[in-house]
């Protein structure tokens, strides 16, 4: 009932010329929820506006809170027009990720969840829509570090004093608690947006002692970033020097919308520095797809030639920075990669025009048992 009312909400108040001012968009364009809790529960309210991004009608989305330890949160997001929301056709890297692994899940995971956030969904698009927002502890724990350095290099940005990192590392631990309860609890069933981790939904009975491997990890995380030479450099970027931090961005290629979400970006003396934190401890995953993609944005976005591009990928885990650099070949391939790909996609659907995909039985479950295994979707797929 909430989601439709604060649809309704939007739509009676679009534009509205109270809005406040904002910098990313014009101010007329935009709606402010304030949410009078802890920032995690605002997730249950974003499943519409994740649905507007998809269909191109939500520009940005972000989160802004006061700097208590535990805040208030405001959700803000900017409507581009108020249209029926539409499953477009878009790319990005794990999209093509479910599509390598398998054509099932990809079915699932782009296609049948749609309108799974209504009130009134049928049963089974219900369930694949909080099956997609499953998370392992692994990726739950790297969502957390992600936030946290995200949430630092606003306020840096903004000039806000940064807290204390022990500090910030009880409060995110704290966080991981509650989430945790919430989702032992199996809360997301009723709320989709809240804290799901897989090992709840598929009951494994992972010991205390891996729970608590992946609290550590998130610790270390932390405290490698925190105490790093490169934080300290960040410290001392102007503010007009920042250009994106964890923004849902795009461009279009071939008429097709490329999905990107820097962890950072700035500009540095010898043209922009793209920074991806990873908080895996394996150091042998190819990261190459999404690096490229990165330069492929930054070249269309800012004009910036392969040579003025510098990467570093910084792996929070072992504290191990690595520099990538690119060149017009990497451009040309990755062009070709994304090409490909998103003919393989449009082959199994049966409207291009309007992204509608062709019978789910077209779709085929892969017989990879260490696929499968780790698959969100397999109490609806196996049976199991
Ligand atoms: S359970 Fe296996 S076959 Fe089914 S969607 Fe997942 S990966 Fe594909």
């Amino acid at each position: 009932m909430r989601i439709a009312s604060l649809r309704q909400e939007a739509k009676n108040s679009w534009p509205s010329a109270s809005s406040p001012p904002q910098v990313d968009a014009p101010p007329t364009s935009f709606r402010v929820i304030p949410i009078h809790e802890p920032i995690i529960p605002v997730f249950h309210y974003s499943g519409w506006v994740e649905a507007g991004i998809n269909a191109g009608m939500v520009e940005k989305i972000f989160l802004s809170s006061d700097e208590r330890p535990f805040p208030k949160t405001t959700l803000r997001y900017s409507f581009t027009q108020m249209k029926e929301f539409k499953n477009e056709f878009s790319w990005s890297k794990s999209r093509d990720e479910s599509f390598q692994a398998c054509l099932r899940q990809y079915y699932f995971n782009y296609y049948a969840y749609w309108n799974g956030w209504l009130d009134d969904a049928p049963l089974r698009t219900r369930q694949i829509y909080i099956l997609k927002n499953l998370k392992t502890r692994q990726m739950w724990g790297g969502e957390k570090v992600h936030q946290c350095i995200e949430r630092t290099m606003k306020n840096l940005q903004r000039g806000i004093p940064i807290l204390d990192r022990d500090q910030i590392i009880a409060i995110t631990l704290n966080r991981m608690r509650a989430d945790f309860k919430s989702s032992k609890a199996k809360h997301y069933l009723q709320r989709p947006k809240s804290c799901a981790l897989f090992e709840h939904e598929y009951d494994l009975g992972i010991p205390d002692e891996l729970w608590k491997e992946t609290a550590h990890n998130v610790e270390i995380c932390l405290r490698n970033f925190y105490d790093s030479e490169l934080f300290r450099e960040m410290q001392g970027i102007p503010a007009d020097r920042w250009l994106e931090t964890e923004q849902f961005s795009y461009f279009m290629f071939e008429g097709v919308k490329i999905w990107v979400v820097m962890d950072c970006c700035f500009r540095s003396d010898h043209g922009i520095t793209i920074i991806d934190w990873k908080t895996g401890t394996s150091t042998t995953q190819d990261n190459s797809i999404q690096l490229s993609c990165y330069a492929l944005y930054v070249l269309g976005r800012w004009g910036i030639d392969p040579e003025g591009i510098k990467i570093i990928e910084y792996n929070l885990s072992t504290d191990t920075p690595k520099d990538f650099s690119v060149t017009w070949r990497n451009i040309e391939d990755i062009k070709g990669y994304i090409r490909g790909s998103i003919a393989d996609m449009r082959f199994l659907l049966m409207d291009v025009e309007g992204n509608i995909p062709k019978d789910e039985s077209l779709f085929k479950p892969v017989e990879d048992k260490r696929i499968s295994d780790t698959c969100n979707f397999r109490k609806i797929c196996k049976g199991r």
